[in-house]
């Protein structure tokens, strides 16, 4: 035995019953820790993979199609580091990936770790796939035998193997993305996992950072993608050196071509006559020439994966090439995409009937179906042409006359969202008005390191006290404000949030769920103040985020000034219109089908948005939305035009606040807290007794 082979050995597991299963295994001639001379993942497979009954229908040596072996391969190569297959459904993907599993733990005897969307997807695939797996294929008892197999280490979580581990874990919590190392990590259905996780890196950012180490690093990212724009396998496509396609040679004009579904609008892929979907043929790119299934499954097995730059390929002689056909160094990173077209086992008449549906409950106005023929049958991601997006444009063409930081008539009550980022404030300002008609009055980016509690004090909190000037000469305060609570400072946030709560000053959180209140529930969190916890210091709302984008996106389709319309300031940055129309609802699938969710899909910048979701909320827990039209009157009467006010004057600034502004009405004056806030009504009704009777004309 080399001394390779003790280092690969995990001595933790080393029980006096293997010491005497090893030297049994000695005895006999075996080693089961002999280091094999290095095979490549389709040769492997070709001797020892089996297809087991849980996941196939029956169970029988495992031949790979024409396609797999060059993903494979690449799967096993050691100097390709990184490996993304974007893929259909029916293509094969799960069987090749439980190959390389195997391959590493047997063949290679590799520490691994394979992450799934979540605990349950993890939790299911080893039951479903994984284990019938390690039974079925006979040549795994070599590295997994019996006593390895019922020892208790042997969990759903992961495997230990005489030589290697192989972790399986769910991709949402952070944690499972650390502590362990490995050589291998693989992510699997990797557009179900969040774009960040927990909000701190992407996941191959993090799987990579447990290969630190690893003689040969190695990782493999596979999934059927979903929407454009939010998906991650789209994004490592375009930066993979070497973007494979599986070509074949035209029978007629000898050119190579991948097989693609084409369109309307294409003289090239699938076309068929009518609505007969059995008519299906593929034309040819180059010289549209067509071939049926039958005649493309004949020069199919001749065909080459080739990147479209044309610089690579790797065809059946299992060789990289460069363009000139000459053996050369395989790319680092490497990117197969391959569709249900490519399947020998599914008809094309059968996609174009899918097609054909999908169209039909289109019109019908479900989209489900063909997103789902979109990412499910041609491993593409979905684009919704018909994305409820409101025109960037048509809201700054109809942006009014006045000044930021000034209320125009009719505008009644300020209320702020702010969102907190890495380096800075964003504050939007919105006047409501009777009907909930709606003014933009400021938005505001205020740079500061919201880490630093004190920079909470004097730079968010100046801003949120000073005041703004009503058309009628009035000055305006913020009388409520909302503020994110999602990012890295919510301790800060929270403190912050707990001394001005008589401010109104709510601390908030995003709840995507749809269908939730705008103005959702609250829970009491923990504060920590200087150094002490208070328990249940602070409460946090939940602002039904879908609901606040629908009831916003609903208005700005308002076209009248009156109730429910939203007017915009023509001093306004165009960012500000980019970042409040940057969301669009799409059909997005879940375990329980397709439900439509607002997703940002060219992940734009919008905080102008999210802030006006918290002023939204701020509107419900104002509760303007139940005011009465006697409620809105009284406010009126506030703030009618005065004819012999001396002009508005601008502010100077929100970084000096003018002390010496009295209260607005509305506003009790800062006194000692009492036990319990007064409500805002209650501060109204209170202002108006003190307020002289009106002179009577
Ligand atoms: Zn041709």
């Amino acid at each position: 035995m080399g001394a390779r082979d003790l280092s690969d050995l995990d001595f933790e597991a080393i029980t006096p019953e293997i010491v005497r299963e090893i030297r049994r295994a000695l005895r006999n001639g075996l080693d089961p820790l002999k280091v094999d001379p290095p095979m490549s993942l389709s040769k492997w497979a070709a001797e020892n993979f089996y297809m087991s009954a849980e996941s196939s229908q029956k169970r029988e040596a495992w031949t790979a199609w024409y396609f797999q072996p060059g993903i494979m391969d690449a799967m096993s190569n050691d100097a390709i580091e990184e490996v993304d297959v974007m893929k259909s459904a029916r293509v094969g993907y799960t069987k090749m990936l439980l190959a390389c599993i195997a391959y590493d733990a047997h063949h290679k005897k590799r520490n691994q770790a394979i992450w799934q969307p979540t605990d349950d997807d993890a939790a299911s695939f080893t039951k479903t796939e994984l284990e019938p797996m390690l039974r079925d294929v006979a040549c795994m008892a070599d590295v997994f035998p019996s006593f390895l197999a019922k020892n208790k280490d042997n969990t759903l979580q992961h495997k230990k193997f005489l030589g290697s581990i192989l972790h399986m874990l769910g991709g949402k919590a952070a944690k499972n993305y650390r502590r362990i190392t490995i050589a291998s990590a693989k992510l699997d259905e990797i557009d179900g996992f969040d774009k960040l996780i927990e909000r701190s890196a992407d996941p191959f950012t993090l799987a990579w950072k447990r290969l630190e180490g690893a003689t040969f690093k190695k990782i493999i990212v596979g999934t059927t993608p979903r929407i454009k724009g939010d998906s991650h396998i789209e994004g490592r496509d375009l930066a993979a050196q070497a973007r494979m396609r599986d070509q074949v040679e035209c029978p007629h004009c000898g050119l190579e071509h991948p097989l693609t579904w084409g369109g309307k609008d294409k003289s090239h892929g699938f076309k068929w006559d009518g609505k007969d979907e059995t008519t299906v043929r593929h034309h040819c790119p180059h010289c549209l020439a067509s071939i049926n299934q039958a005649q493309f499954l004949r020069v199919a097995g001749g065909g080459a994966w080739v990147s479209e730059c044309g610089n690579w390929r790797y065809g059946q002689d299992a060789v990289w090439r460069n363009a000139a056909g000459i053996p050369c160094k395989p790319p680092r990173h490497v990117s197969f995409r391959v569709w249900t077209a490519y399947s020998p086992q599914v008809g094309w008449d059968e996609i174009v009937r899918e097609f054909l549906q999908a169209v039909a409950s289109r019109k019908q106005g479900n989209k489900g179906p063909l997103q789902g023929f979109i990412n499910e049958t041609l491993g593409e991601t979905w684009e919704d042409d018909e994305a409820e997006r409101v025109e960037v444009h048509e809201l700054q063409r109809r942006a009014e006359a006045y000044e930021l930081r000034t209320v125009p008539q009719g505008g009644l009550v300020l209320v702020a969202g702010v969102d907190v980022q890495d380096n800075r404030f964003e504050v939007v300002v919105w006047a409501i008005g009777r009907g909930e008609e709606m003014w933009l009055v400021d938005y505001c980016v205020i740079p500061a390191n919201p880490a630093d509690e004190r920079e909470w004090d004097d730079k968010l909190d100046p801003y949120l006290q000073s005041t703004f000037t009503h058309a009628s000469g009035q000055s305006m305060r913020i009388e409520g404000a909302a503020i994110d609570m999602m990012g890295h400072f919510t301790h800060q946030g929270y403190n912050f949030c707990r001394m001005r709560e008589r401010r109104r000053i709510f601390a908030v959180r995003g709840d995507n769920q749809p269908g939730k209140p705008i103005g959702g529930r609250a829970t009491l969190q923990d504060v920590n103040y200087r150094g002490k916890t208070i328990k249940r210091g602070v409460k946090l709302w939940y602002v039904g985020a879908d609901t606040a984008k629908d009831l916003l996106y609903g208005r700005l389709k308002v076209t009248q000034p009156g109730p429910g319309y939203v007017h915009f300031s023509n001093k306004l940055p165009v960012e500000f219109f980019n970042g409040l129309t940057a969301e669009s609802r799409v059909p997005v699938r879940t375990a329980n089908g397709y439900v439509t969710r607002w997703v940002n899909v060219d992940r734009k910048r919008n905080e102008p948005l999210d802030c006006t979701v918290y002023a939204l909320a701020v509107t419900h827990r104002l509760a303007l939305h139940t005011y009465t039209d006697k409620m809105w009157q009284r406010l009126e009467t506030m703030y009618e035009p005065d004819l012999f006010a001396p002009p508005p004057q601008r502010p100077a600034g929100y970084d000096q606040p003018d002390a010496e502004v009295p209260p607005m009405p509305g506003t009790l004056p800062e006194t000692p807290r009492p036990s319990k806030p007064p409500t805002f009504l209650q501060q109204q009704i209170a202002a108006r007794r003190r307020r002289p009777k009106e002179p009577s004309l």
